[in-house]
């Protein structure tokens, strides 16, 4: 995700906490390399000059040049300002959504065809169900695509939310008020309106949308933007965003190959604020946008706060839960639950994924060749496991000598490998026995708090 602007921040960001004198000279060079980073990212030029006047301000003032380690107090000024160009400066309230329309709270979307709304709505309804508990109604008011309907209708089983269907023969403001009226009398808490996109700025789709916005009267409008689409995408938010009072961003695609940075000047152009980003095709690919989280990702600070969210919804709760009043009641920890475990290891999104999120430093560390051999090690330590009979994987003590053999054997693996992993078991249930029914779950929290 926008790695080239990460590869380049990182470097010059470590530059800059080496430096113990801030001169005019030195500094200028620095903030050069950051304005470079900037706009080969795509980010827009107004957007770039105003972020480097204003770092420029704060490096030469006091606070820089008077403080003990004036690079790393750079390096402060240059992450709160990237935070604040992503949108930290509007509040930590401005990237919520808000429900606050009666019952029920209409999310209506904007934005050309083929950026990911539909898409989109589907991630939203699934999000709004699962975290926020809320029952969602879907409907599509592009009458110009029937594929669409078909799509939106799929994307919304998927979700688990309900669908009301619509026909090419409606008007978009009829489907709009026929879906409020339905949602109102099923005591649905949102309702969210899907709308044609083109694939420019086109007059008539403008005026469609505006009229829907009238009848309805959302309480959120969100703009979707591809983060592949460069410049592009400026000039589409920008006539969106004079057509219609737009709430919040949705920036998709993110996890493309993209340089992103225009993306990013949408909301200086908007002023409006990104309210989450697509990270995957998938359904659960939607991410609530933290900008200050986003600029230290960028600025090759690594995700922490991200990375523990993503191994704890990559860890099954109820199997955690399970393992640990099993330990708690006195139960013996074996090698099923240690296949298990290494079961949710793999599921944390896999290590790769998890490193994507580090600290630029130890992503270079742990280097991609190491991870696969992660990866490649849990899946052998999995297939050991799996050669085992019942018996022995109940009371692994029972393995001894000629049944290390056999198990080696079985898995492909040397005895010796047979023997690291008993150990690693073993380690395993002293830990087990010390955490005493936290287990897992102890460890996630106490990683979090
Ligand atoms: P719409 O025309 O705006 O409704 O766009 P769609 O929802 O049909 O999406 C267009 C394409 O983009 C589809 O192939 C989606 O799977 C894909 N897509 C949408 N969001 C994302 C995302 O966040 N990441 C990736 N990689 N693909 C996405």
């Amino acid at each position: 995700m926008l790695d080239n602007l990460t590869q380049r921040l990182a470097k010059v960001v470590k530059t800059m906490r080496g430096e113990a004198r801030l001169t005019e000279a030195n500094t200028a060079e620095m903030l050069r390399e950051v304005r470079l980073a900037l706009l080969e990212a795509d980010v827009a030029l107004p957007a770039v000059r105003e972020f480097i006047g204003k770092v420029k301000e704060k490096a030469l003032g006091e606070e820089v040049v008077g403080s003990l380690s004036p690079g790393q107090a750079l390096v402060g000024v240059v992450q709160r300002e990237l935070g604040a160009l992503m949108g930290a400066d509007l509040g930590p309230e401005a990237t919520q959504l808000s429900f606050a329309q009666q019952p029920p709270a209409i999310i209506l979307m904007a934005g050309l065809q083929g950026v990911g709304k539909t898409t989109t709505v589907g991630k939203l309804a699934k999000y709004l169900r699962e975290q926020k508990k809320k029952k969602v109604l879907t409907v599509s008011a592009d009458v110009y695509r029937p594929a669409a309907i078909a799509q939106l209708q799929s994307v919304t089983g998927q979700a688990g939310a309900d669908f009301f269907p619509s026909t090419a023969q409606d008007k978009p403001v009829d489907i709009a008020l026929a879906a409020l009226d339905w949602a109102k009398k099923h005591y649905h808490d949102v309702l969210i309106i899907d709308t044609a996109g083109r694939l420019g700025i086109d007059e008539e789709m403008m005026k469609e949308i505006t009229a829907v916005h009238g009848a309805v009267k959302p309480i959120e409008t969100l703009f979707v933007v591809d983060a592949m689409l460069g410049q592009d995408a400026i000039n589409t938010a920008k006539a969106f965003n004079d057509a219609l009072p737009l709430t919040g961003i949705v920036l998709t695609k993110l996890d493309g190959d993209s340089r992103g940075g225009a993306a990013l000047s949408v909301r200086h152009i908007t002023g409006k604020p990104i309210k989450f980003a697509g990270v995957s095709e998938k359904l659960d690919g939607l991410e609530a946008f933290d900008p200050t989280r986003m600029a230290n990702r960028v600025l090759g600070m690594g995700d922490i706060l991200a990375l523990v969210e993503e191994a704890r919804k990559g860890v099954d709760e109820k199997a955690a839960a399970e393992l640990a009043a099993k330990v708690k009641a006195g139960g013996k920890f074996d090698m099923n639950d240690f296949k298990a475990q290494l079961g949710q290891m793999k599921k944390m999104g896999g290590m790769a994924g998890l490193v994507d999120k580090l600290p630029a430093q130890f992503q270079q560390a742990a280097g991609n060749a190491n991870m696969d051999q992660a990866e490649k090690q849990v899946r052998r330590m999995v297939g050991i496991i799996d050669s085992m009979t019942p018996a022995e994987r109940a009371k692994p003590d029972l393995i001894k000598a000629a049944r290390k053999r056999r198990i080696a054997a079985g898995a492909g693996v040397q005895v010796q490998e047979v023997n690291r992993m008993l150990n690693q078991f073993e380690q395993m249930q002293t830990m087990m026995k010390k955490l005493q029914g936290g287990g897992l779950m102890k460890m996630m929290r106490s990683m979090k708090g």
